[in-house]
């Protein structure tokens, strides 16, 4: 690497924290990050902010030497270093919380702890100070639990502490809020604020604009792995800082008013389910209403019965009662998915390969093995199976990819040739495009860019208002409020109540979202 150029701090006349200049990572020939420009000041909360896919953990992986650079250089308070591996970053001074974590279940928060030190330290010496560290952080952990029996929120306060141990002059966070209630948030960020008053740096990744706004006082953002912009995210719009996220002005989701008097097209009571697997939720005498015109957004954290709770609706895994799950008037819940879809509804699953697309496969022929027998005929020549009618097949790929402003390389291109956001477009509009009267959805934006997002929620905003039910599972709350019409949230495999989305703000669905965990309290001492 050789020697970059270190900037002073203008305001301060103070070197920079730390400072990268011309920071490049290929995997292969592909630019994960390239080129980054980044100077992080001395007691600032630092905002590293971007899409899915932009290189946000990739950079700082190589901030704490989990990756070599490709190019560029890293200086820290003023010398050039070579970060080698996590423990010469933790040697200088920077700590990580790591988007996925990396524990063990089977033993104590202080065992996990231990582990990870770089000096042998005794486990009692190290549980006092631990739990010195919790109080004096907000951070509440008691040392001899075990961590299966944790939230994930308290075991992100794991890491921080297990960070804080060694005296970090900065602090890295990894998308720390995607896992957490809005109160666990909020508890987070006093956590933070206190970090900053001590004069330690934060470089926090989210690509959440409010919380950044709300937390940060400088904000690099990333494209593409290059960096679009600079800023001080208080004195910007969410849509300009979302112009530099994704490169072109998103657009706002226009919002229906709930006709409250459609007639009820999805009716589910008492749905209970039991777990399949040792890591499945149950479902807990789960109940609601669907009515025409109305999107219900179903709010919570991962894990909490998403997926069940999507496949019972579905068919995807049919359940013991008729009569718990009824679609237009119809007890089906022993249907499977085909007869479900023959009655009027229409589903789009989370995980987008090998699920809901054949990636090896063009998009007409996707969009095929997509309908029931009795769609397909529309599609058969003489409306018998044998010849499949390409041109109109072809030609209602092409409808849809206009509809939802797909793009792609050819005009029929494989599914697997587009990008996430292109091809999760693709999929949503082959499900309205047979105008379902129910479409139940689980997270139809994840990993998404904004652009495609916004197209995504607008038109299921708009399928609502032309008389269809619509159910949108979500784990994002900007996702939530942009699009309902009414608000329940699952936690554990309970249904909340449904609420009138007007009468919902982020605390009322946070409590709704935290379940038990929500009034979990500190059990340290
Ligand atoms: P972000 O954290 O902003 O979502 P990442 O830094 O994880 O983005 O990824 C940036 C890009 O680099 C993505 O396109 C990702 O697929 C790619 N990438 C990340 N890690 C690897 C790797 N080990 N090998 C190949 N490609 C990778
Ligand atoms: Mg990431």
């Amino acid at each position: 690497m050789q020697g970059g150029h270190v900037a002073y701090d203008q305001s301060t006349g103070e070197l920079p924290l730390l400072s990268v200049r011309g920071l490049s990572k290929l995997f292969g020939s592909f630019k994960a990050c390239d080129g980054i420009d980044l100077d992080i000041g001395h007691g600032e909360i630092h905002a590293l902010l971007g899409e899915n896919g932009a290189g946000k953990s990739t950079l700082v992986k190589m901030l704490f030497g989990i990756l070599a650079p490709s190019a560029g250089s890293i200086s820290w308070q003023g010398t050039d270093t070579a970060v080698a591996n996590p423990a010469e970053a933790r040697r200088l001074g920077i700590g990580m919380v790591f988007q996925h974590f990396s524990l063990f279940e089977a033993l104590t928060v202080a065992e996990n702890i231990a582990l990870s030190l770089d000096e042998k330290i005794s486990i009692s010496e190290l549980s006092k100070k631990a739990a010195e560290l919790s109080i004096a952080y907000g951070l509440p952990l008691d040392p001899d639990a075990h961590v299966a029996d944790l939230s994930v929120g308290e075991r992100q306060r794991i890491e921080i502490v297990r960070a804080l141990l060694q005296n970090p002059r900065l602090i890295i966070l990894d998308e720390p809020t995607s896992v957490l209630t809005p109160q666990e948030a909020d508890r987070l960020f006093e956590t933070l604020f206190k970090l900053k008053a001590e004069g330690r740096s934060v470089l926090y990744i989210s690509h959440r604009l409010e919380e950044v706004q709300r937390i940060c006082d400088r904000a690099t953002v990333l494209r593409h792995g290059k960096v679009t912009g600079a800023c001080d995210p208080r004195q910007e719009t969410p849509a300009s800082l979302a112009r530099m996220m994704v490169g072109a002005e998103v657009a706002g989701v226009e919002k229906i008013e709930p006709a409250a008097d459609g007639a009820i097209q999805l009716e589910v009571t008492a749905l209970s389910v039991s777990p399949r697997s040792p890591f499945a939720m149950p479902l807990k005498s789960v109940s609601m209403t669907v009515r025409a015109g109305e999107v219900l957004a179903i709010a919570g954290v991962a894990g909490n019965g998403q997926s069940e709770l999507f496949d019972a609706l579905s068919g995807e895994y049919p359940v013991e009662s008729a009569d718990a799950i009824r679609i237009r008037g119809h007890a089906v819940g022993r249907l499977g998915i085909n007869a479900r879809r023959l009655l009027g509804a229409g589903f789009v699953p989370e995980e987008r390969h090998g699920h809901a697309a054949v990636p090896a496969m063009s998009l007409s022929e996707n969009l095929f093995l997509s309908r029931n027998a009795s769609d397909r005929k529309a599609y058969l020549a003489g409306g018998k199976l044998g010849l499949i009618r390409h041109g109109l097949v072809q030609q209602a790929a092409r409808r849809i990819s206009e509809m939802m402003d797909v793009r792609k390389s050819g005009d029929d291109p494989a599914a697997g040739s587009l990008s996430g956001g292109n091809l999760q477009k693709f999929i949503v509009g082959r499900e309205l495009d047979r105008q379902p009267s129910v479409l139940v959805v689980n997270q139809p934006t994840w990993g998404v860019d904004a652009g495609a997002a916004s197209r995504i929620r607008q038109a299921l905003v708009d399928l609502a208002k032309s008389g269809s039910a619509v159910v949108v599972i979500s784990q994002d709350l900007d996702e939530i409020f942009e699009v309902a019409s009414s608000i329940a949230a699952i936690s554990e495999g309970k249904l909340s109540a449904v609420h009138p989305a007007g009468s919902m703000n982020r605390e009322k669905i946070g409590i709704l979202m935290g379940g038990m965990h929500g009034l979990e309290t500190a059990h340290a001492h």
